[in-house]
């Protein structure tokens, strides 16, 4: 298999997660011989060894916005990149507001990345950008998922910027298939109408379960032009039972529950 997107985690958080492996947020894009990252949850690290990745691979990371369960291994992560010694560059894109705090908590964390063997681009971004890679295109797609905190930002908050980023990856047409592939992250929604211009043509599409109407979505699926819905983001025991009961009764195969190591052929 030549371009594949693996599962490395997909619990909505570790501690209430009804998956026996409560791997936090982290989706890993293969094409060729390079990795791209999409966020980086507690457990993404220790995944990524699990199913035989190697460090010296990875070009970009992607945050998609700065909740724990999307982004607490990325020190870890990046540390363990550095170990390898590579020499190739690696860029990490983080939400436009996270790039400062970032820079402070590596080097609380005695990370200074003068020191890195490679080079490190550290890019803010903040809405659509395109991002094009060897063999791959990612666009950004901002939504609103953080916009319920804009009250608590007013009075507690920092410098945050409510950001919060769908990604739209396309991949090259490889030696087998005929076209380009496309497949659709959806990180976390505030709700599904803000991706769904985006998802036509899409062989699959990771959709996060706790923040969207599922009874929704399964209903859209019946003719939307979408290979494979796949519901992550998943949330305690009761709630994975009651999206798989939900998707048994609508009968639709082109719709399935994510799982920990799930590899998607490009
Ligand atoms: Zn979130």
């Amino acid at each position: 298999m030549t371009n594949s997107l693996t599962i490395l985690g997909c619990a909505a958080n570790r501690q209430i997660s009804g998956l026996d492996n409560n791997v936090t947020s982290g989706y890993l894009l293969k094409v060729g011989e390079r990795l791209v990252l999409f966020d980086c949850g507690g457990g993404v690290t220790g995944a990524f060894l699990r199913y035989g990745f190697d460090f010296t691979k990875v070009s970009e990371i992607f945050i998609s916005h700065t909740h724990p369960d999307h982004v607490t291994d990325l020190p870890l992560f990046v540390q363990s990149i550095y170990l390898t010694k590579r020499k190739d560059r690696l860029g990490l894109y983080l939400p436009e507001d996270f790039t400062e705090p970032f820079d402070r908590y590596m080097r609380a964390l005695y990370m200074f990345p003068e020191t890195f063997p490679f080079e490190f681009t550290v890019e803010g971004y903040h809405g659509a950008i395109t991002h094009e890679g060897e063999g791959y295109t990612i666009r950004t797609i901002p939504n609103s998922h953080l916009s319920r905190f804009v009250e608590r930002v007013d009075k507690f908050g920092g410098d945050n910027k409510l950001l919060c980023h769908s990604f739209l990856i396309e991949v090259a047409a490889g030696q087998s298939s005929t076209g380009p592939t496309k497949a659709f992250y959806s990180a976390d929604l505030a709700s599904f109408e803000e991706i769904r211009p985006y998802l036509d043509g899409c062989a699959y599409v990771l959709v996060d379960s706790t923040h969207v109407d599922a009874d929704r979505i399964l209903d859209y699926m019946k003719d939307a032009d979408i290979g494979t819905m796949i519901f992550t983001h998943l949330g305690d025991e009761n709630e994975i039972a009651r999206l798989r009961e939900k998707i048994a009764r609508s009968g639709l195969d082109r719709v399935l529950l994510a799982e920990p190591g799930m590899t998607l052929e490009l």
